[in-house]
């Protein structure tokens, strides 16, 4: 990247002149005093969801960010990291200009986000090891491509990208390179977000979906420095994480050693299912995983998919992604349910 590099050349002009909306909740900050609060139009009644949530999920946020060593101004949180990402095309792609870059075979939402948003999509394929391409993708770059997305661990690969790599990309490319950290806590490499301060173009996505276990709260997570994050709060809808979602969020990264230990145990499954896969007949290769899931290749993914369901299994049929040719993806379950996996494949003919 060159040395000028600097975040306003990317924020769309638009929303550069935009001020955050400025709810109640934002104009009088409870000091936790009591006080009688007449300003947002709420039914007083207490029910426990009667009030507006925190707008800026001060709670939480203080504690993702003492846990992963930076400020809650480096924060941004959404309804799951799907808002997260776009967000970001919001901010910073102007429609039927702009340029993003994706690399499949890979998360589905890049794309999906980027045809809402009428932004164009350019997909470099990844190599053949499933690492990215970057002859290729500068090859593919010009002066409009504002966002590069690099999902590490890889969603459906499993794997996670080289680090010379990725130090290569977010070095040269003069857009946001948004790191997809949805499975980073399966995998055995660090988070990027220690490296926030070295590249000012550094964006990390994470959620409570995976590890966590609360796919269904909806919360995802935004890390960048102050001056991204500012910019992405002046579009962000005021109450995009809802009170319920906020508390029971708060609940669980407070309580890290369960989470410890469900993805221990997860760990510990992967492991087994990757022994038993490799004696599965119609298994033809199995890729190393840094996720919560494995791809294996077999010899016809649509009849395996098809057999499985009938066994009452469903996986991933990833047949039609490329370079995912005959490939299923199997989430790691609990003991018993991969065991049922397990038992299941043994008998398929
Ligand atoms: C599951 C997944 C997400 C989705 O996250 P939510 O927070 O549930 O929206 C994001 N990125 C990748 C790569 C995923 O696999």
């Amino acid at each position: 990247m060159n040395k000028t590099f600097n975040i306003q050349n990317l924020i769309r002009e638009n929303v550069k002149g935009l001020s955050p909306y400025s709810s109640a909740r934002d104009e009088y900050v409870s000091d936790g005093s009591e006080m009688v609060f007449l300003d947002a139009n709420e039914n007083p009644f207490e029910n426990g969801v009667n009030r507006y949530p925190d707008p800026q999920q001060r709670g939480l946020k203080s504690v993702l960010a003492e846990q992963k060593g930076i400020v809650a101004e480096n924060i941004l949180l959404g309804n799951g990291s799907d808002e997260v990402l776009d967000l970001l095309f919001r901010t910073f792609c102007e429609p039927k200009i702009d340029n993003i870059i994706s690399l499949p075979p890979t998360y589905g939402m890049y794309k999906v986000l980027s045809g809402i948003n009428t932004v164009e999509n350019r997909e470099v394929l990844l190599t053949d090891d499933f690492q990215p391409d970057v002859e290729a993708i500068f090859n593919t770059v010009d002066e409009h491509s504002k966002l590069l997305f690099l999902c590490s661990p890889n969603n459906p690969t499993g794997n996670v990208f080289s680090e010379e790599i990725m130090v290569d990309l977010l070095s040269k490319f003069n857009g946001l390179v948004v790191v997809d950290e949805a499975y980073i806590d399966f995998a055995d490499s660090e988070s990027w977000v220690s490296r926030l301060s070295e590249f000012p173009n550094l964006v990390i996505t994470q959620t409570l979906s995976k590890a966590y276990g609360m796919a269904g709260i909806r919360l995802g997570i935004c890390i960048a420095s102050k001056e991204i994050i500012a910019a992405i709060n002046k579009i962000k809808p005021p109450y995009n994480v809802n009170e319920l979602t906020q508390q029971k969020a708060l609940k669980r990264v407070l309580d890290l050693d369960s989470v410890k230990s469900e993805i221990s145990n997860i760990l510990n499954e992967r492991e087994r299912l990757l022994k038993v896969l490799r004696e599965v007949l119609f298994v033809e290769k199995i890729y190393a995983s840094d996720a919560n899931f494995v791809l294996a290749k077999v010899d016809d993914a649509n009849k395996r998919y098809n057999q499985l369901l009938v066994e009452g299994v469903v996986v991933r049929n990833r047949t039609t992604q490329p370079l995912c040719e005959n490939t299923l993806r199997f989430t790691v379950g609990t003991p018993s349910e991969n065991k049922k996996l397990i038992e299941v494949l043994n008998k398929l003919t």
